[in-house]
């Protein structure tokens, strides 16, 4: 696969030896890279991707959940560029950022007051550090598998640092979904922990989501022994105009939120929650935490942003998604079911991921010990037939993409499995 894969891709290949390769590893973010070299892309229009070599992909990649309004939709593109011709950072106060808090925060039960910032990393590591200053305690509960940005992540087994540069932070790794671990170690860290911090669906390693009787006993728990209970939204945001907090009717204390926020073409990051807690980073709050950033409200981000929730991300939008995604992933595990394949697929409406396992998938060692070379296989074959998806499976669904278009992934991936029976 991989020696036609050089072929098909000449272009990708020269500038990938001609320059990546002054970025370690050939890339400057180390999810997008993969093996001989990773085709590189010129364009995105509405839901279709092209590549240097001319190749057009259905986007089913979405950047990794960002991009779920599409390539440059006209009204956020319009909103954007009317920002940037009346000046870029101003640096001061916009007309635009009071507004989209305002929008955040009549939306999200759990954000009263709200903050901005660059990336999901940014918010996560602030609002950690946010909460250690309100509670005054340091340990920080998260759990296995969990992926809170470039800085926080927390896979291989229950040590801190699996696979990544930590943050300077007291992380405790608990396995997820296990409501018995979790009152033995919170019984062991109560004095001095400060937040329990999950992602309502584990979204880095593998779509894998959390039980509502786990989040309910987080809920409880927190409030038992004094800590904050924040959720990282970052993805899973997506699924109501609310969160997927609000459909499954947990209300945390901070929620961060990231991605598709700022129409997929800017960065952005936010954090939220209650006001006693977000207050201590007022300016001149006694025993104050200090937030700021350059870049916290350019206005490119912020009339992105604000023309993605008053246009844009509607109810409609929301709940078209949520169930155009639910659909997929019936219908890929019907195909996956006629082929007799161990095709499996996990998520949550617009966000699943594709493993091959003969087991049940659950957690992230259930990932691990999934086929990865099928997964590989696969991909290079979806790449082949003009489909981009995640290296890792994951399909993260956009709003412009339209179910005529699906079809021809599911039939796609059809083919794949009955050409391939061993699989
Ligand atoms: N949290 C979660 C749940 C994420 O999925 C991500 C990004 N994939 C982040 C945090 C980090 O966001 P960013 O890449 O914008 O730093």
């Amino acid at each position: 696969a991989r020696a036609s894969y050089g072929k098909a891709n000449p272009e990708s290949q020269k500038i990938h030896t001609e320059s990546l390769l002054t970025l370690p590893g050939g890339t400057t973010r180390n999810v997008v890279h993969f093996k001989p070299f990773p085709v590189i892309l010129e364009s995105g229009r509405g839901s279709y991707l092209t590549d240097v070599d001319d190749h057009t992909y259905l986007d089913l990649c979405g950047e990794y959940s960002a991009g779920m309004f599409g390539h440059s939709h006209p009204v956020i593109t319009k909103a954007m560029h009317s920002a940037i011709d009346s000046g870029f950072a101003l640096g001061g106060v916009n007309r635009f950022e009071g507004r989209l808090a305002k929008l955040f925060c009549d939306r999200f039960a759990s954000i009263e007051k709200i903050r901005f910032s660059n990336s999901g990393t940014e918010a996560n590591l602030t609002a950690i550090a946010l909460v250690k200053a309100y509670t005054k305690r340091n340990t920080i509960l998260v759990f296995k598998g969990g992926y809170h940005g470039g800085l926080a992540t927390f896979s291989k087994d229950d040590k801190v640092t699996a696979n990544s540069m930590n943050a300077p932070h007291n992380f405790i790794v608990a396995p997820y979904n296990d409501i018995q671990a979790l009152e033995e170690i919170v019984a062991q860290h109560k004095d001095d922990l400060a937040c329990i911090f999950l992602e309502l669906m584990q979204g880095s390693s593998g779509c894998l989501p959390a039980d509502i009787d786990f989040i309910k006993a987080l809920r409880a728990k927190a409030t038992e022994v004094g800590a904050v209970l924040m959720f990282d939204e970052v993805m899973t945001s997506r699924m109501s105009t609310g969160g997927l907090q609000k459909l499954i009717g947990v209300t945390p204390d901070m929620t961060t939120l990231g991605k598709y926020f700022a129409g997929g073409g800017q960065n952005f990051g936010a954090f939220g929650g209650k006001t006693e807690i977000m207050s201590i980073i007022e300016p001149g709050h006694p025993g104050g935490a200090y937030h700021s950033g350059t870049y916290n409200n350019n206005v490119t981000t912020m009339a992105a942003g604000v023309a993605v929730l008053e246009q844009v991300w509607t109810e409609q939008a929301a709940s078209d998604l949520y169930n155009m995604g639910e659909w997929l992933q019936h219908e890929l595990q019907r195909v996956s079911k006629e082929a007799g394949s161990t095709l499996k697929v996990t998520g949550v409406g617009s966000l699943m991921t594709l493993h091959f396992s003969s087991k049940e998938v659950r957690s992230a060692a259930d990932v691990q010990a999934s086929e990865t070379t099928v997964r590989e296989l696969f991909f290079f074959d979806m790449l082949k037939k003009g489909f981009y998806l995640a290296q890792r499976g994951m399909v993260s669904l956009m709003t412009v993409t339209t179910k005529e278009e699906l079809e021809t992934f599911v039939e796609a991936v059809r083919l794949f499995l009955v050409e391939r029976k061993e699989f």
